[in-house]
């Protein structure tokens, strides 16, 4: 039996504002202290009135035009009513029937909803007690719901990189998974027929492989168990990143149980009587967006699409590889050299290393290296070396070079001298080469290359060698013995 696996996701990230949802307590995700950031309305105090973070409101909308859905003319919010230790209201402000945005697509995959909540304050269990931390309460959330049409786990991967690469190109959200700051929830189900088969929902994935892994393993579990003859049922199951597998967690409840309604203390939003939120506006408020930076170094530089994905990345690395162009001032060839180092040379110090930072290297010390590559007083090892020591303590690459004896000499005189050294010593191999071994004239370069310190230009070394080799006396130009 064929199986076709349909997976749709539901993502929050969390947005980066000054100030929370609907008070002025301060949004600071980097706050370790506990219950700092509160204030008596994200406490739920009786008779406080929540205020719409008009901040919050305008990064969904630019999320939403970013991805071409259509802004809601009209939205509301709604209360979610459940009852949770962490949701100290009893409700959580969400949007249900009129979202901010609708429809769009992304990285290939039909969005179905944007829209705008608040997040819940966040608890612990540890030694018989629990805690709460109402930092977090109320942070504007956004929720985005995707179609189930995703039929694999590497499409929802990539889906989810693309999200965060977006949020943080739009300065709407850092969304950090280890810090949950964005939370991914998988919806899955498998059928053989061509209707949806019973939908699983996985929560608690804290990375992009694990949704990749999680992915596959509830796909593999639903075929077998209905394979076996058992019958899958919709319930919220979680990922053990220990154990690479998912696990029951708690039967799914309807949406009906929420009893939503209008939140009766904000505001309706006319959003088209908004000339702030028109679509010209936020459209002309734009960056360039990942897609339209890698179809710009397609296009302007011809890179290889593997090179550009590598490049795109995140927004720091073309950024960087974006300030490097600027330096180089266009020059095709030069781009393509930098390019290169920035993939495979800067991309390996990086992956030792695994801390990718730009903050010490600069792009202007970059292009100078690539320059001098390209004019060939560096040989690709040398700048290997000279990369290391940039990225590792700064500093302007020539001085480097120098300093590390790495600069390719081209001072005939130079390198001459050395090679009449090495052709008196070689007597054998000079003999051998004009016998007409070519391997003996690589021994010689070789050679030259050391006597030179690994500083010698390869080919003006290789040139003068033959020059000398032809010149040299023979030793035994008789071969009489
Ligand atoms: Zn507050």
């Amino acid at each position: 039996m064929e199986y076709r696996p349909t997976i749709g996701l539901e993502i929050h990230a969390e947005l980066k504002t000054r100030t929370k949802m609907f008070c002025d307590s301060a949004n600071d995700p980097d706050e370790v202290r506990p219950n700092v950031n509160i204030c008596p309305i994200c406490l739920a105090h009786p008779g406080t009135l929540p205020v719409i973070n008009h901040e919050a409101v305008r990064h969904i909308l630019r999320v939403g035009e970013a991805v071409g859905g259509a802004r809601a003319d009209f939205t509301e919010f709604d209360r979610k009513s459940y009852f949770y230790p962490d949701i100290p209201k009893g409700y959580q402000i969400s949007q249900y029937e009129h979202p901010l945005v609708s429809g769009g697509e992304l990285a290939g995959v039909a969005i179905t909803r944007v829209h705008l909540e608040e997040d819940t304050a966040r608890s612990s269990h540890a030694s018989g007690k629990s805690l709460v931390d109402f930092n977090r309460a109320g942070i504007p959330l956004m929720e985005l719901v995707t179609e189930p049409v995703i039929h694999d786990a590497l499409t929802a991967g990539k889906f989810a990189r693309e999200l965060q690469l977006l949020l943080r190109t739009l300065g709407a959200g850092e969304a950090n998974l280890e810090k949950g700051e964005m939370r991914i929830e998988a919806n899955i189900s498998v059928s053989s027929t061509d209707t949806f088969g019973t939908k699983v929902e996985v929560k608690n994935i804290n990375s992009f492989r694990s949704v990749e892994r999680a992915i596959a393993f509830e796909v593999d579990r639903q075929i077998k168990l209905i394979e076996s003859g058992g019958k899958v049922v919709q319930e919220t199951r979680g990922w053990d990143e220990t154990k690479q597998s998912t696990f029951h967690q708690r039967f799914k409840e309807g949406s009906a149980d929420y009893r939503y309604f209008p939140e009766p203390d904000l505001p309706k939003l006319f959003i088209s009587e908004i000339p702030e939120f028109s679509h010209e506006t936020l459209h002309t408020s734009l960056p360039e967006l990942p897609w339209e930076r890698r179809a710009r170094y397609a296009k302007r530089y011809a890179l290889k699409e593997s090179d550009i994905a590598y490049l795109c990345a995140t927004k720091e690395r073309a950024d960087f590889f974006d300030a490097i162009t600027a330096t180089l001032s266009g020059e095709k060839y030069l781009i393509t050299l930098a390019a290169n180092y920035v993939v495979s040379d800067l991309a390996g110090i990086y992956a030792k290393s695994s801390v990718e930072n730009y903050a010490t290297l600069s792009a202007e010390a970059f292009a100078k290296l690539i320059r001098l590559v390209q004019s060939g007083e560096l040989s690709s090892r040398g700048a290997k070396d000279t990369l290391l020591i940039l990225v590792e303590k700064g500093g302007d690459p020539e001085t480097i070079a120098k300093e590390q004896g790495l600069i390719q000499v081209h001072d005939e005189a130079a390198l001459k001298a050395a090679i009449q050294s090495v052709i008196a010593e070689e007597q054998k191999a000079v003999e051998e080469y004009r016998a007409g071994k070519e391997a003996a004239l690589q021994y010689l370069l070789g050679k030259s290359m050391k006597a030179t310190k690994g500083a010698g230009n390869p080919a003006l070394l290789k040139e003068l060698i033959v020059a000398a080799s032809i010149d040299a006396p023979a030793k035994n130009p008789c071969g009489i013995s």
